[in-house]
C-alpha cells in the first residue's frame, strides 16, 4: 500500500515537472516570436525628486501583451528567460528601445532626463553587458550620461570582483548606476563602499509598512542615512500613500518612485505626463 502511494506520488512528481518543463519551453518559444514580432513595450514610470516636486527621471519596465495569453508580468517571464540565453536577447532589445524613447524624447523637446533600465543579474554574469552597452549606445548615438543602470543587491553577491570591474567600466563611460531593491540582498556594507554607484533604491517592502511597523521604518531610515553618509542619492520604491511621502520627506529622502504619484505608463501617455507637470 504505502509502496504503491510512493510510486503514485513519484509519477505525479514526474508529471508535473515534465508540465513545467513544457511550460517553460512554450513561453521561451513565445518570447523569440515576441521579440519578432514587436510585442513587448516599456512603459514608464516617473521618479520624482521630493525636495521640489520634479520629474528627474523614469523607470522603463518591460511589458508584453500576448496575443493569446494576454498580459504576462515581467515577474512571470523575465525568470524564465533567465535561465537561457534569452534573457541577453531581452536585454539588447530593452537598451534599443530606451535609446529610441530617448531620441524620441529629445526630438519632442522634453527635458533631458535619465532612463533607468533593469539589467538582470545573468546578463551580469554571462555575457559583456558593458560591451552591447556600448555598442548599443554609440549605434542610436544616446549619451551613456541619460541611461542609469539598475542592479539588484543580488547581483552583486556573486562574483563581486567581476562585477565591480564592470560597473567601474560603464561608469567610466558615463553610464549612471543605481542598486535596485535594496535592503532585500545581503550585500556587505565593504562592498557597497567599493561599487562605484550614485544611487540606492529602497525596497518598496519596507516602504509598504514604513508607518505601522518600526523595524522597517528602522531600515528605512539607516539606508537613507548611509546611502548620505556615501554621497549617494536615495530613492523610495513602491510609495502608495501620502502619509509614506510625507514619512519620506520628513525623513529627508531624495527620490520618490510609486503609484501615489504615477504608475508606469506608455510612452505617448508619459510624454503628456510630463509635459503637464513641467
Ligand atoms: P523593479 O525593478 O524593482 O521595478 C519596480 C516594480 O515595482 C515594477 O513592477 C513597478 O511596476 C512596481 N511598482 C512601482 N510603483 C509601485 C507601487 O507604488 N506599488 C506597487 N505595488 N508596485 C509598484 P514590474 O513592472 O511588474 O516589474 C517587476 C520586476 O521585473 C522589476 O522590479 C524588475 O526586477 C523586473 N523587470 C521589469 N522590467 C524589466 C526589464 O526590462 N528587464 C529586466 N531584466 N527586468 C525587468
Ligand atoms: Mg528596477
Ligand atoms: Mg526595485
Ligand atoms: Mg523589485
Amino acid at each position: 500500500q504505502a509502496k504503491e502511494e510512493g510510486r503514485n506520488s513519484v509519477r505525479f512528481f514526474v508529471e508535473e515537472m515534465n508540465e513545467e518543463i513544457q511550460k517553460r519551453k512554450e513561453i521561451l518559444e513565445d518570447i523569440a516570436i515576441a521579440l519578432e514580432a514587436d510585442q513587448f513595450e516599456l512603459f514608464l514610470q516617473p521618479l520624482i525628486n521630493l525636495k521640489n516636486d520634479k520629474i528627474v527621471g523614469a523607470e522603463a519596465l518591460i511589458r508584453w501583451q500576448h496575443p493569446q495569453k494576454g498580459f504576462i508580468s515581467p515577474g512571470a517571464f523575465i525568470p524564465i528567460a533567465e535561465q537561457s540565453n534569452m534573457i541577453n536577447r531581452i536585454g539588447a532589445w530593452v537598451i534599443r528601445e530606451v535609446c529610441r524613447l530617448i531620441n524620441q524624447m529629445d526630438s519632442i523637446g522634453l527635458p533631458p532626463i535619465t532612463i533607468a533600465l533593469n539589467i538582470s543579474p545573468v546578463q551580469f554574469k554571462r555575457e559583456n553587458i558593458f560591451e552591447s552597452m556600448i555598442k548599443i549606445t554609440t549605434k542610436e548615438k544616446v549619451s551613456p550620461k541619460r541611461i542609469e543602470c539598475e542592479i539588484t543587491e543580488s547581483t552583486t553577491m556573486e562574483n563581486v570582483e567581476r562585477v565591480i570591474q564592470i560597473m567601474h567600466s560603464l561608469r567610466g563611460a558615463g553610464f549612471k548606476l543605481a542598486i535596485d531593491d535594496f535592503g532585500t540582498g545581503y550585500s556587505s556594507l565593504s562592498y557597497l563602499k567599493q561599487f562605484p554607484i550614485n544611487k540606492i533604491k529602497i525596497d518598496r517592502s519596507f516602504i509598504a509598512d514604513i508607518e505601522t511597523d518600526d523595524d522597517s521604518a528602522s531600515i528605512a531610515k539607516s539606508i537613507i542615512q548611509l546611502g548620505h553618509s556615501m554621497n549617494l542619492t536615495v530613492l523610495a520604491e513602491g510609495v502608495e500613500t501620502e502619509q509614506q511621502q510625507q514619512w519620506l520627506i520628513n525623513h529627508n529622502c531624495d527620490l520618490l518612485q510609486g503609484f501615489f504619484r504615477a504608475k508606469p505608463m506608455p510612452f505617448e501617455q508619459f510624454v503628456e505626463w510630463v509635459k503637464g507637470t513641467c
